[in-house]
């Protein structure tokens, strides 16, 4: 069995306690992590403090602490296989994504490394004489960052390297299922010679880990990625400090097809909208919104290409589909499929969990048209697509909008006119116009409503780990006049 550990203040450590992680794709015990409890949390949050205003890291250049990002994404890059194994292994993600994903990741480090000295405080032109005005940009201050266990090194990345960048330290609270990935980043964060204490890499479950750094009282921002009852635990933690937070929460995002849209490419992208991950996206596009008039005909070939899709081991580079991450995952997705079906949705095609080992799930698909069903408002985070037609696109752009969340959407039409109405019309960040799912370090990537606030992805991100701090500087040798008169 692995054994890992994690990383605070320079050092590799074992944890106050111990815990088991499972692999999905067969239900039995493969690694041992360390769990972190309130003294550790306590004593990374202090090694990041004490390094973010003394020692080396408090005295390296923007220009310096951007070659050390650097360092890392090259080490990323060489050691994108392991990486991509080990959250395979760890959270059943299949290694086709994980391996693509990862080496992208490094791309996310790459760009914030360059970003590193490009931030700019300003100068103000005041409306006052003999006085030098300027803005100084600073770090935020300790961040605490907290993510799910879907993504972990992506999701980690769009939140560490623009707080690199902006020159502050932080803890990561990996997530406890899975957290082999990011505990094995650590060793690369170290090789990278970033000082000790700058990031500091804990496991450990939410209410004794998660909410215990959350309300530390050193902790400036929390980043927080996961879904929104979870979240609002975060906000609640943060009013203890009162600390900033940025939620990158869950969605329920709508993928409309208009009669005209090129069906083949819109059927590919709804299929790796909802079933890549095994449908554990964030941004997966769940509700299908098709044009009544190709209803039939598109269901046809999104059913055809649901049944073809492999699903097996996520260690195989066939595999197309795999497990979810944990049987509480498999529990939910089976239970809200059954919940729905009661409700009237029509299941054509998936929709039962097979016999045999591991988490797994088939490719799902509920016909929801006319019928009130929980597949449209909650989340699966599995690969299940609900799917309801509309005659016209103002009722398309109110099924789309007909939701508390407003994370992604996607809209598949050839009328230029149309697709520029829906992009301003549909309540989300992201809207993609014939593709979908596609990310860049340069976009910024958020969500309205339940899917949270701030932005991750471009140069916002890094300066959203900045403070600005004003600075007065009077160039006059001139006595100062009366005192009770403001100038
Ligand atoms: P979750 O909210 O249950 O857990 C996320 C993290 O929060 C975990 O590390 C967990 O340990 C921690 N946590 C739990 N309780 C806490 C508390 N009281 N205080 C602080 N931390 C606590 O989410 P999950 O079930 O692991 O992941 C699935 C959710 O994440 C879905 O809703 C999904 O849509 C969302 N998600 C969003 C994005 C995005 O970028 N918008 C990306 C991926 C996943």
């Amino acid at each position: 069995m692995q054994r890992f550990q994690y990383y605070i203040d320079g050092e590799f450590l074992d944890g106050e306690a111990r815990f088991q992680s499972i692999d999905p794709a067969t239900g039995n015990v493969w690694a041992e992590m360390p769990e972190a409890r309130e003294a550790d949390v306590d004593r990374a949050v202090n090694a990041a403090e004490r390094t973010l205003y003394e020692g080396p890291w408090a005295k390296l250049t923007a220009t310096q602490r951007g070659k050390l990002l650097y360092k890392l994404a090259d080490l990323i890059a060489a050691n994108a296989q392991k990486l991509a194994e080990l959250e395979t292994r760890d959270t059943g993600k299949i290694i086709r994504e994980t391996s693509a994903q990862i080496a992208y990741v490094a791309d996310y480090y790459r760009y914030y490394a360059g970003i590193a000295d490009k931030i700019e405080g300003s100068y103000l032109p005041i409306d006052k004489p003999d006085m030098d005005v300027w803005l100084r940009r600073e770090p935020i201050g300790v961040v605490a960052m907290v993510v799910p266990w879907n993504s972990q090194l992506f999701l980690s990345a769009v939140k560490i390297g623009p707080a690199l960048a902006a020159g502050c330290t932080m803890v990561v609270k990996a997530s406890e299922d899975g957290p082999a990935p990011l505990l094995e980043f650590a060793r690369l964060v170290h090789e990278a010679g970033f000082p000790a204490g700058v990031v500091n890499i804990i496991t450990g479950f939410g209410p004794a880990c998660g909410a215990a750094l959350g309300r530390h009282p050193k902790v400036a921002h929390i980043a927080f990625t996961g879904g929104p009852e979870t979240a609002r635990h975060v906000v609640r933690n943060s009013a203890e400090n009162l600390a900033s937070t940025s939620l990158e929460l869950g969605g329920k995002s709508p993928f409309i097809v208009f009669a005209d849209a090129d069906l083949e490419s819109a059927a590919n992208a709804q299929v790796a909208g909802i079933f890549a991950a095994t449908g554990q996206s964030c941004v997966a596009g769940s509700r299908l919104i098709v044009e009544r008039s190709i209803k039939e005909a598109f269901l046809s070939i999104l059913k055809r290409k649901a049944e073809a899709i492999r699903i097996g081991s996520p260690l195989d580079m066939m595999t197309e589909v795999g497990p979810l991450a944990t049987k509480r995952q498999q529990d939910h997705v089976a239970a809200l499929v059954e919940k729905s079906i009661r409700s009237g949705a029509r299941l054509v095609t998936g929709g039962q969990r097979p016999d045999g080992v591991g988490y797994y799930f088939p490719p799902t698909i509920l016909d929801c048209d006319g019928v009130n069903s929980p597949s449209l408002t909650d989340e699966f985070f599995g690969p299940v697509l609900s799917v309801v037609s509309f005659e016209t696109e103002a009722e398309a752009l109110r099924l789309a909008n007909d939701t508390r969340y407003g994370l992604a959407s996607g809209v598949f039409t050839q009328n230029l006119t149309r697709a520029h109405r829906l992009m301003k019309g549909i309540r989300a960040g992201v809207v993609w116009v014939n593709t979908y799912r596609a990310v860049s370090p340069i976009a910024p990537f958020g969500g309205f409503g339940l899917s949270g606030h701030g932005r991750e992805g471009g140069l916002a991100a890094a300066l959203d780990y900045t403070r600005t701090k004003t600075i007065w500087l009077r160039t006059s040798d001139d006595p100062i006049p009366d005192p009770f008169v403001m100038r």
